[in-house]
């Protein structure tokens, strides 16, 4: 039988949530292990959604929501500048097309002050269109809050991890949770593959937290599925819009925005459609004309030869309408993060904050001496000047093999990210990465020359190499070996 790996802290879950709590536990002296059912991080909800950091207007005031995601706002950009991660300052506009979205714009800009959202302002027609001159003409004012941002999100959770690692934290991928128990010592953990105790089990399975919950305790919340679908437009769209673009929310959600992303795309959607299956992450030829049918309401000209992709993510939305964040009397060291919908990302930071202090309630914790606060730089070749360039081509020739051309990712930023503490071990992996395979070409260059490195680095035959779930082989037999012609 297999040991009992025995921890202080196990999260499940490695989505923004489960990462951002085990990178928040880092400066303390404990063990810690976040398990994952996929075989990366960010691989639910946290790979797919619109990568906004939310000045924090949209959810009700007094809610764990707006409480969150106001104070993860304010804590964003000192994170990612200490993490390293894609992030950027543009402020956001909710955009009015006639007076009676002009008073949602009102009722808006109020429930924002009331969650404390700094700066809001209403702008008339003649402010809007001189600041976003490609916006509809019909737009007659916009709520701007200038505090809203754009976070690459897969990075950001690969970084949480890479951080709580380097300072002692263990991952353990494609492993799910399949059973929990209760133990003198806290909670017994089964999953596919092992056993583990831990004294504080932390939920943040995501669309999956009814179930992890319900192994613990009497069912108390549900999760339905809420799938969102977008298009990805490629860089030469990138001033299409400088600010994220919000048409007026209705019962659904936020409504189909237009933003650029942290990596200078430009992003359009998501719609909003209840399906049965948390793992129907397909887009459709409907949901798809619904987005840009509704995008170019705001932006008229937006220009479809520029789409290089499409996606779709999936929202747990819970049965209580906010977000379950909490211990339990009855489970002590049990502590539920679920039904984190839009918006968990900006959320994450202040989640993590405050979760920490709910395990500091539960058992004692020492900081580190060595504790390390950073993460090591990413080299990100393409952003560097021509010197800078040659001098990392003279001590590292790999720096002067561009690998992916479209994203110009070099291939000792590949093999960078593949010896990383929560490396890559697949061709998705080295994308939400090195961006490499996330051009306009969507890796049809660059994706066999990545399967030799990872297949080199890793020392794994290139037949066992995925694109992105372990059900995802590329390369499946020769066709011209010897005997095969
Ligand atoms: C379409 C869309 C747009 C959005 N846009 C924004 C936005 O712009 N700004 C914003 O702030 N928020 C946004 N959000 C919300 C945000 O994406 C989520 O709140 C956030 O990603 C949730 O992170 P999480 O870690 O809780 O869940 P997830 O990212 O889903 O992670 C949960 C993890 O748990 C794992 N897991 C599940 N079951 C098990 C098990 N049994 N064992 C082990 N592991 C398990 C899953 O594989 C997954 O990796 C959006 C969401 C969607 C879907």
């Amino acid at each position: 039988m297999n040991k009992c790996k025995k921890y202080d802290v196990i999260i499940v879950g490695a989505g923004v949530s489960g990462t951002a709590i085990a990178s928040a536990m880092a400066p303390y002296n404990l063990s810690l292990c976040v398990i994952e059912k996929t075989n990366d991080i960010s691989n639910g909800a946290s790979k797919a959604n619109s990568g906004i950091v939310h000045a924090g207007y949209d959810a009700k005031p007094d809610t764990l929501m707006s409480r969150f995601n106001v104070r993860g706002n304010a804590m964003y950009p000192g994170l990612c500048e200490r993490l390293d991660v894609p992030f950027k300052l543009i402020g956001s506009y909710v955009v009015a097309f006639n007076s009676k979205e002009l008073k949602i714009l009102q009722e808006l800009k109020e429930r924002g002050e009331k969650n404390g959202v700094p700066d809001l302002k209403i702008l008339n027609a003649d402010e809007v269109h001189s600041n976003e001159p490609k916006l509809n003409p019909e737009i007659i004012g916009a709520l701007y809050a200038p505090t809203a941002g754009v976070v690459s999100p897969y990075e950001l959770s690969i970084a949480f991890m890479e951080h709580a690692m380097d300072n002692g934290a263990e991952l353990s991928l494609e492993n799910p949770v399949t059973d929990i128990n209760r133990s003198d010592n806290g909670f017994i953990v089964k999953t596919k593959n092992d056993t583990f105790e831990a004294k504080i089990l932390i939920n943040a399975a995501g669309a999956y937290a009814d179930k992890i919950h319900n192994m613990v305790m009497e069912p108390s919340f549900t999760l339905f599925a809420r799938r969102g679908e977008y298009f990805l437009l490629d860089k030469y769209a990138g001033h299409s819009v400088d600010h994220v673009i919000f048409q007026c929310p209705s019962e659904l959600g936020k409504g189909v925005l237009i933003a650029p992303t942290a990596h200078e795309n430009i992003i359009v959607g998501p719609n909003a459609e209840d399906v049965d299956d948390p793992e129907a992450v397909e887009t459709t030829q409907n949901g798809l004309n619904e987005v840009w049918g509704s995008a170019l309401r705001t932006l008229p000209n937006l220009p479809k030869e520029q789409v290089i992709t499409t996606f779709s993510g999936m929202r747990a939305e819970p049965s209580t309408g906010d977000f379950i964040i909490r211990d339990y009397d009855e489970a002590p060291g049990f502590i539920d993060v679920a039904g984190i919908k839009s918006p968990g990302l900006s959320a994450a930071p202040a989640i993590a904050e405050y979760v920490s202090d709910l395990v500091k309630k539960h058992i004692h914790l020492v900081e580190k001496d060595n504790y390390k606060p950073e993460r090591r730089k990413i080299i990100r070749f393409h952003t560097l000047t021509h010197e800078d360039k040659a001098k990392l081509v003279k001590n590292d020739p790999l720096y002067g093999r561009i690998i992916c051309r479209c994203e110009g990712v070099t291939e000792a930023e590949i093999v960078d990210c593949i010896h990383r503490n929560a490396g890559a071990h697949t061709l998705d992996a080295v994308k939400r990465r090195t961006r490499s395979g996330g051009g306009r070409c969507q890796g049809g260059f660059c994706g066999p020359r990545i399967i030799d490195i990872l297949s080199r680095e890793l020392n794994i035959a290139k037949e066992t190499i995925c694109k992105d779930s372990s059900a995802s082989r590329i390369i499946l037999g020769e066709t011209k070996g010897e005997g095969k012609q």
